[in-house]
């Protein structure tokens, strides 16, 4: 069969950036606990970096000379990492730069990445302090397969790039509405679900987007795992083995087998909207105040409660919101629902989404569609979206796929 994935070289260099400010502001504590004494144990050489500010991160990993480094890991919530993946999309050399396999450990309240890759290592529920042990066993495993990355377009500003969710309505208020809660935790989400219930509303918008076929993503069929094949014949050994020569093979000699089978819908593309220098151009997507082509799906409903757009299986650490998608199925796990839905209904889909059973009760408001590329417009004057769980411009999104563009350690 193809190899699609490969092992960090031994010993590795890894730059682990911890933001001391993230979650219960514990990160550097769990990380003097947890993560050095198994890290120097497994024989994984790492250089500590401590974020200072906002940004910190976005603006390192851009300037950084990428070749000291055969992986960025983040400690820290979500949040950080989509600055490390934003960051290295604006480099010049984004192309190379984007293949740096990227790591995460949990220390903060939103951990979905993190809560993801435990997942697909085929392992149940945890609570978060077992799901950073298992994180720290992951990443010193050193296996590296494909993440997709999904770019999004708002109304003004360069394209950003996205690695977890783009949400709208009820999802993305709150997300943004429990930061406040932040020093609960991973109960931030629960706690926050409670109180945007009691004044639930109604958000206007048309949302519209691309169907996948089954050729997008049939050969994930089957088997979650089957693209996390391994590139050598060492990639199972954990013992240190620090006297190996440094070599990075992910870059050097591993090539993926999926490239070839993304498929594109047209042989010639469309009319690019990609406006940023760094990153793939965009093939799906017309510019944003463009009409769609003839092959979307104009969603008739214009009354929502919220819309989420998945492209990892967690949305929190205790909520699966998209149980079979994976790091690279070249697929946006769209749901919405739709207006109308009594609160307790929607407290039990929320309720039913910890162990991803939501789509399983057969709710008449809530929709699943697997898609490419989408569009909304929302029509309510004042509301939210963001993503990754970071709050962005208010307005008109579109997002595209690009299947398996980054590289994960998934252990
Ligand atoms: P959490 O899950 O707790 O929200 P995140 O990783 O999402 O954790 O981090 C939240 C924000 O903190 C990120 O936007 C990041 O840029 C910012 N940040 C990073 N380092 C610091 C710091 N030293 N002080 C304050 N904010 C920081
Ligand atoms: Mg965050």
């Amino acid at each position: 069969d193809g190899v699609s994935m490969s092992t960090l070289s031994r010993p590795s260099r890894m730059m682990l950036l911890v933001n001391p400010q993230s979650g219960k502001g514990q990160a550097l504590t769990l990380y003097n606990n947890h993560v050095q004494p198994m890290l120097s144990e497994a024989g994984v050489t790492h250089t500590l970096v401590i974020t200072e500010r906002q940004n910190h991160a976005r603006e390192l990993v851009k300037e950084a000379d990428l070749s000291q480094w055969d992986a960025l890991v983040i400690m820290s919530g979500d949040g950080l990492l989509f600055e490390v993946i934003n960051g290295l999309l604006e480099r010049p050399d984004w192309e190379e730069a984007v293949r740096t396999p990227l790591g995460i450990l949990p220390g903060g309240s939103g951990n979905a990445l993190a809560a993801s890759v435990h997942h697909y290592s085929g392992a149940s529920l945890v609570s978060t302090e077992e799901l950073l042990v298992s994180c720290g066993f992951l990443l010193c495993q050193g296996l590296v397969a494909h993440m997709d990355l999904i770019s999004i377009h708002l109304s003004s500003g360069p394209r950003l790039f996205s690695f977890l969710s783009l949400a709208w309505g009820f999802v993305a208020d709150v997300d943004i509405e429990s930061e406040k809660y932040r020093h609960a935790g991973a109960a931030r989400f629960t706690v926050g679900t409670l109180v945007r219930l009691a004044s639930l509303r109604i958000y206007k918008g048309k949302l519209a987007y691309l169907p996948a076929t089954e050729d997008d993503h049939s050969e994930d069929e089957g088997s979650g795992n089957n693209t996390t094949l391994r590139c050598n014949s060492q990639a199972s050994s954990l013992a240190p083995s620090r006297d190996s020569p440094c070599q990075n093979t992910f870059h050097n000699s591993c090539h993926s087998n999926n490239s070839h089978k993304v498929r594109r819908t047209d042989s010639t593309p469309r009319r690019s909207a990609s406006k940023a220098p760094g990153g793939p151009p965009d093939t799906l997507l017309p510019p944003l105040d463009h009409p769609l082509p003839s092959d979307w799906v104009v969603v008739q409903e214009e009354d929502f409660v919220l819309m989420l757009a998945m492209y990892q299986s967690h949305l929190a650490e205790d909520l699966l919101a998209a149980p079979d998608a994976t790091s690279d199925d070249g697929v946006i796990h769209m749901f919405y629902i739709r207006a109308g839905i009594s609160r307790t209904a929607l407290l039990k889909l929320f309720l039913a989404m910890e162990k991803g059973e939501h789509l399983a009760t057969n709710s008449q408001h809530l929709v699943h569609a697997k898609v490419r590329a989408l569009r909304l417009e929302p029509h309510s004057p004042k509301g939210m979206i963001t993503v990754d769980g970071e709050v962005v411009e208010y307005g008109p999104v579109q997002a595209e796929v690009h299947r398996g563009l980054a590289r994960l350690i998934t252990g």
